[in-house]
């Protein structure tokens, strides 16, 4: 090997010298967006891959997707299935751009068969209104870029229930309801299974048992958390009622005192703050996490990765 690399050459060795135990795994997550609907630079909107064996399932499309798959290079075109956990903006507004960026003819894109989509119901309005709203752009690429039909189709399917929605070479994935508000349904977390492990998305929902009953035992359980200053709290109705959508830290710490995964993650971050009171920290919502639960816990960040194997490994992103 040319000396040229010695960095290059370093971890080919490490590579090789990887014992056993910590072989790599083909059972990976990574969350592509923390954030909540708050516009900012280093967290984009709630999504997360999931990759198991060949297959590549994200679940909700946020802000900002595309970007985050180009960074750690997974082409749009690649993705199997968008499962969609609720129907808030920001959990949706990144669809269009996966679907019509991941049909363009580079490498970020190129899709030729039909975008799967899997979500409770409402999925089928809003795709067949996402093509209602860009059949020009789909007409001038077919006639102008003569980009496959079947790339831009759809295919949509909707469930009711809690239950398996997919089911393929190993892959099982199973929805099942959460209590994100009166108003807000539906609403649902998934949990998925491969090779024996499991890997469970509480969706956007206040404290909820059913997350606790699927995500049991779950090697990963990564769940949303809401939090603001006490005096926010008790100063602004609008605060209290976006928090009663949502698991409160110490919520959270029970749920997962409870399901006892192997590693318990925070992403769907959602913090608030006035012009006056300023949001809580990290720091804070570990705190007051550890008033409730005890183990393992990480606090999600963009593009940051879990590979499910005997552990649970969890890898930064390098910039
Ligand atoms: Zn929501
Ligand atoms: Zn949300």
């Amino acid at each position: 090997m040319s000396s040229r690399y010695p960095i290059l050459a370093l971890a080919a060795v490490l590579v090789a010298c990887r014992p056993a135990a910590f072989a790599q795994s083909d059972f990976k997550v990574t969350l592509l967006g923390t954030a909540s609907p708050t516009p900012r630079p280093d967290r984009f909107g709630p999504s997360t891959l999931v990759e198991a064996g060949d297959q590549k399932l994200l679940i909700d499309a946020g802000r900002g997707v595309p970007i985050r798959l180009r960074q750690i290079g997974v082409p749009m075109g690649r993705i199997d299935v968008l499962f969609i956990t609720h129907y808030h903006s920001d959990h949706v507004s990144g669809i269009p751009d996966v679907w019509l960026t991941g049909w363009l003819s580079p490498p970020f894109g190129r899709r030729t068969a039909p975008f799967h989509v899997i979500g409770p119901v409402g999925a089928k309005s809003l795709m067949a209104n996402l093509e209602k709203a860009y059949a020009l752009d789909i007409k001038i690429r077919l006639e102008d870029e003569k980009l496959p039909p079947e790339g831009i189709a759809t295919a949509v399917e909707e469930f009711d229930k809690d239950g398996t929605v997919y089911e393929k070479n190993g892959v099982k994935v199973i929805a099942f309801a959460v209590e994100h508000g009166a108003a807000i349904k539906p609403a649902v977390g998934y949990r998925i299974e491969y090779k024996g492990r499991a890997v469970v998305l509480s969706g956007d929902t206040r404290y909820e048992p059913n997350v606790i009953k699927h995500g049991t035992g779950a090697d990963l359980l990564i769940h949303e958390v809401g939090s603001a200053r006490p005096e926010l709290m008790a100063a602004s109705v609008p605060v209290q009622r976006i928090i009663a959508h949502h698991t409160t830290p110490r919520e959270a710490g029970m749920v997962f005192a409870q399901a006892k995964p192997k590693m318990a993650v925070y992403a769907h971050i959602v913090l608030l703050s006035s012009e006056k009171i300023p949001e809580p920290t990290l720091d804070d919502i570990v705190a007051e996490t550890r008033q409730t639960y005890a183990g393992p816990l990480t606090i999600g960040e963009d593009l940051m990765s879990f590979e499910i194997g005997d552990t649970v490994t969890v890898e930064r992103y390098k910039r």
